[in-house]
């Protein structure tokens, strides 16, 4: 056969890069590019510590769930519902569906008390700009749900749905995990409670000892699942996990002076990003 004549080894090396680029930025950990990445595997519903989020304020202003005194969240609340894929890697930022608030108003009452945001600065969205913890959340993540959620009001009620059925909060506190700024528990027997009661192994992320997030893996019909192959408990703590053997949940303590200011923390992003 005769070898191939420079224009068409040029053609066969660009078909191949068109081919493989998108699948390589669609593999990136939380890559920000908007390309055909492949369909997700598995959700992980990811949970925030008001408790450990709050000490993290250091402004207040009304978007900041930490600054609301008595209404301020006493329970996990939501921080993403999110697509991976089994070998640890995710998709982000999967079409150009921007975020528009007026598609989930009816679930902004909600959102407020189970999805807020910890945060007065504003969160980067996928298309360069700015926008709340909602926005982001949509448009990174929830995007790459839609091939079994569908639309941004569906993925936010979802979401919702999935976080009632799956009440980590009542599970720790009737283990006896109840929040505490003295109290430290095993980290173990927080997580056989999870074990128990939902027959998953959950990811606990910690900051300076006190439990942050806890993430569930859900099949997509959103029945439990163990999370990916790098994240596999080892000796019956999770091998990725951030934790001390023993860990703290805190309880929440009213953040700032009492008055509600206008400037704008990075917590957010800085933490978060
Ligand atoms: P987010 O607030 O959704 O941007 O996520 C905050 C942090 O969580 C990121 O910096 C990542 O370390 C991690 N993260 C984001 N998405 C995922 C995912 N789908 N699976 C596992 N970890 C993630």
């Amino acid at each position: 056969m005769a070898p191939p004549s420079g224009v068409a080894l040029l053609i066969s090396v660009t078909l191949v890069l068109l081919l493989v680029i998108p699948w390589v930025n669609g593999d990136a950990v939380g890559g920000w590019n908007v390309s055909n990445q492949r369909e997700f595997d598995y959700f992980k519903l990811t949970l925030l510590w008001p408790g450990t989020a709050c000490r993290r304020t250091r402004h207040c202003c009304p978007s900041n769930a930490c600054c609301q005194g008595s209404n301020s969240p006493e329970q996990f609340t939501i921080h993403g519902l999110w697509p991976d894929y089994n070998d640890g890697t995710w998709p982000a930022c999967c079409t150009r569906a921007n975020f528009e608030e007026k598609e989930i108003s009816t679930l902004v009452g909600a959102l407020r008390k189970y999805w807020p945001s910890y945060s007065c600065g504003s969160a980067s969205t996928c298309h360069g700009g700015k926008g709340s913890f909602w926005a982001h959340e949509w448009e990174k993540h929830g995007t790459c749900s839609s091939p079994v959620v569908g639309d941004e009001y569906n993925y936010f009620l979802t979401t919702l749905n999935v976080y009632f059925k799956y009440n980590v909060t009542r599970v720790l506190f009737d283990a006896g995990y109840v929040p505490s700024n003295t109290e430290k528990y095993p980290l173990g027997g927080v997580i056989t409670a999870i074990q128990n009661a939902f027959h998953t192994t959950p990811e606990i992320a910690c900051s300076n000892g006190a439990v942050d997030e806890i993430r569930l893996c859900l099949y997509k019909d959103f029945r439990p699942r163990e999370c990916a192959l790098q994240s596999t408990p080892r000796h019956g703590m999770n091998s990725r996990s951030s934790c001390p053997k023993y860990v703290s949940l805190p309880a929440y303590t009213p953040r700032g002076d009492g008055k509600v200011e206008m400037s704008v923390s990075s917590t957010y992003q800085s933490e978060s990003m």
